[in-house]
């Protein structure tokens, strides 16, 4: 039998009430996916078929003290909920997660016409919480979603008003992507989005989901 080269941890996220851990493969992302965020990024939210990016499944993190990201001056907090992929395509369970995103490097690479990877795909982008088994998650069309900094409401919206449903977006990607067992979409913030600095305190929820907090050092 043969052996690795060297150790490379396996990227998991436990699940609310459960031993068994979910192993992430891939992580998409939705961009632009709530109306009143398009518009805050100076798009039009009515025109755009849903499109996508992705971060590395390393980038997912259960860390909760960060230190501030290298190469930017304009960290970005977006709230998302999560939506984790399992057996046979079904949804396995639902998290809350931030896509930290550098926006001074995003905005660079928009007006270049390159890729987002240096703004969106950098070590620990995707602080996430535990998932929660989709059974137990009735409401995932309808639930509050808000983020605050140091107790501060930034973000506060409801998973009701995503351009692109959770079912669409899966349509989608099944489609361009083959989505497959142990992949994690990043469905899209809603409007609120903004700086964060060194020192903050990020708070997230999605009602019946899941809560995640973590600092900035
Ligand atoms: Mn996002």
């Amino acid at each position: 039998m043969s052996e690795l080269l060297f150790p490379l941890p396996a990227p998991v996220l436990p699940i609310i009430g459960s031993t068994q851990m979910f192993p992430i493969g891939r992580i998409f992302c939705v961009g632009r996916n709530y109306a009143a965020h398009a518009r805050e990024m100076g798009a039009d939210p009515t025109r755009e078929a849903p499109f996508f990016f992705m971060k590395p499944a390393s980038a997912a993190t259960l860390e909760r003290a960060l230190p501030y990201p290298s190469g930017t001056a304009s960290l970005h907090h977006e709230v998302e909920l999560v939506v984790a992929i399992g057996a046979k395509g079904a949804i396995a369970g639902y998290g809350v997660g931030v896509d930290l995103t550098k926006r001074d490097r995003q905005d660079e690479a928009k007006k270049a016409g390159r890729p987002w990877e240096e703004s969106k795909s950098f070590p620990r982008s995707a602080p996430v919480s535990a998932l929660r088994a989709a059974k137990d998650v009735p409401n995932a069309g309808d639930a509050r979603i808000v983020l605050s900094v140091n107790g501060a409401v930034r973000q506060e919206s409801r998973t009701s008003h995503l351009i692109w449903s959770v079912g669409e977006v899966i349509e989608r990607l099944t489609a361009m992507h083959e989505l497959t067992a142990g992949d994690l979409i990043f469905t899209g913030t809603p409007e609120g989005v903004g700086p964060l600095e060194r020192g903050d305190a990020v708070g997230a929820e999605i009602e019946g989901v899941g809560e995640l907090a973590f600092s900035l050092s």
